[in-house]
């Protein structure tokens, strides 16, 4: 059954609201303000609601089904963040508040800077940067910040394997760097040859995943590191992969100078359509002056300004660090995304999260384990919490990676990562995170063996796929250069 488009259920007049009477005296709107009569259906309370319930089934989401979106840690977000997001004691403060009258917000942000500060071994956070990019962006800023205070101004190169993620060639382009790509050797790590040639006096930096986007844990991070550090850079650590370490490794006892976290994705908040997110940046404790600000400190009641009733031991007021790069975002950061975070992390506790990263791997290999045969698996190591697939059969030349993507759909599933990271052909990056069952991942696995026995004796079914879902296989490129944005009448 179609059902009917809610421009088709439009009857002139009807209304889906019922106003009171007014009660104040009337006046027209301001001539600029009259966009003449806009052609929005008019239908009743009933449509709308079922308009818009339709629509929002039409969408895939983690709440619906398997999403193994490589690096982007779709894992399941527990409610309960939600309830403690939607408390009426946070949700009713505001921004311009004093400080002594959101207390209770100031201290769930400074438990989350030393949560963070725990798992991370970083010795200084702030909460400032509203995503992963973000927060890349404030840790180059850092380093910058760092080279100039100790007058080293020929520093002009930021280092990049050629596994990174986008967001690190645009925030250090972005910073007005130049950014040196990395070869990446046989085994998927950074190529100490090059490395070596690439390290000298004008290098502010090396950006590194690890585990990095093929899924692989560095195995030469210490050579790099001192590398790096003996050419007077800094290591830059990006965090989008810690879902694979917490409660294991901390960055910062690794080498690592400074590091973003992905709140969104390893601390379970949602973040599909672009947000919201959060990014705070860690640091060791000669780049702590530079943080973003202003970040939460504490100090004894009894030395505090602010009196309340019921206030614990503790006061927290908030302060800009004495070099600060300066602000990143407007008044505290995306504080509902950090509720959900500090939820997440004080309700699974230090080895919960340890849990969890061991049961992310272990579900990461499990899928490897058995897909691998199958599929060519480019860097055949151990994994950590996700791997990398060619999405390319020796039997089935036609078919794409895109194609075995969208036949996913018709299966019930959302598609992983297409052609990322770009050091493999027709790559299929693929994270199962931790809160998957094994019915879950028996299942998914099914499906992509079907898959690959339908691409070698019926490819169309995957070059027209996908068939079973609203919208069918659409013409990505004539749908980017074209972009038809009204419906047609
Ligand atoms: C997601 C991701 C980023 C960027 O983080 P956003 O929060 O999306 O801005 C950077 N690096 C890697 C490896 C990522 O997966």
């Amino acid at each position: 059954m179609t059902e009917p488009l809610i421009y088709e259920l439009s009857v002139s007049g009807r209304c889906g609201v019922s106003l009171p009477e007014v009660d104040v005296p009337q006046t027209d709107l301001p001539a600029g303000m009259i966009r003449g009569d806009l052609p929005l259906p008019e239908v009743g309370e009933v449509d709308l609601m079922r308009h818009y319930t339709r629509l929002s089934q039409m969408n895939h989401g983690v709440d619906i089904g398997f999403y193994p979106l490589g690096s982007c840690t779709m894992k399941y977000n527990p409610k309960v963040n939600e309830e403690t997001a939607r408390l009426p004691g946070f949700v009713r403060t505001h921004p311009y508040q004093h400080h002594c009258t959101v207390q209770g917000n100031l201290e769930l942000m400074y438990g989350l800077q030393e949560q963070l500060k725990a798992l991370s071994g970083f010795d200084a956070v702030s909460l400032q940067p509203a995503a992963g990019a973000h927060g890349e962006f404030a840790g180059i800023l850092i380093m910058r910040a760092y080279h100039e205070s100790k007058g080293d101004e020929k520093r002009v190169k930021i280092l990049i394997p050629d596994s990174g993620h986008g967001t690190n060639p645009a925030s250090a382009t972005m910073s007005g760097y130049q950014m040196v790509e990395l070869r990446s050797d046989t085994r998927g790590n950074v190529d100490l040859s090059d490395l070596r040639a690439h390290c000298d006096e004008t290098v502010v930096g090396l950006m590194l995943t690890n585990p990095n986007t093929l899924g692989l844990f560095e195995e030469h991070l210490q050579e790099i590191c001192d590398l790096v550090h003996a050419c007077g850079g800094l290591m830059y650590g990006d965090g989008a992969n810690f879902n694979a370490l917490m409660g294991i490794a901390k960055p910062a006892e690794l080498g690592f100078d400074v590091m973003h976290f992905n709140l969104h994705k390893t601390f379970s908040t949602p973040h599909g359509g672009g947000g919201p997110g959060s990014g705070p940046v860690g640091v060791v404790e000669s780049l702590a002056r530079f943080l973003p600000g202003p970040i939460v400190e504490r100090e004894e009641a009894r030395t505090c300004e602010c009196e309340a009733e019921g206030m614990s031991a503790f006061c927290y007021h908030l302060v800009m660090p004495e070099a600060s790069i300066g602000r990143m975002k407007s008044f505290y950061g995306n504080f509902s995304v950090m509720i959900k975070a500090y939820t997440y992390i004080r309700m699974l506790g230090a080895a919960g999260l340890r849990e969890a990263s061991e049961m992310a791997v272990l579900n990461a290999n499990y899928l490897q384990t058995k897909l691998k045969g199958v599929y060519p698996l480019p860097y055949d190591r151990i994994c950590m919490h996700e791997f990398v697939l060619e999405g390319r059969l020796p039997a089935a030349p036609e078919v794409h990676a895109l194609d075995i993507s969208k036949r996913l759909m018709d299966y019930g599933y959302h598609p992983p990562t297409n052609y990322f990271p770009l050091i493999v052909p027709e790559a299929l990056m693929i994270e199962p995170t931790e809160t998957e069952s094994r019915q879950t991942l028996d299942s998914f696995i099914e499906a992509m063996l079907a898959i690959a026995r339908e691409a070698v004796e019926s490819p169309e079914l995957l070059h027209e796929a996908p068939r079973s879902t609203p919208i069918t296989r659409v013409d990505e490129v004539r749908a980017a250069r074209q972009l038809k944005l009204r419906r047609e009448t």
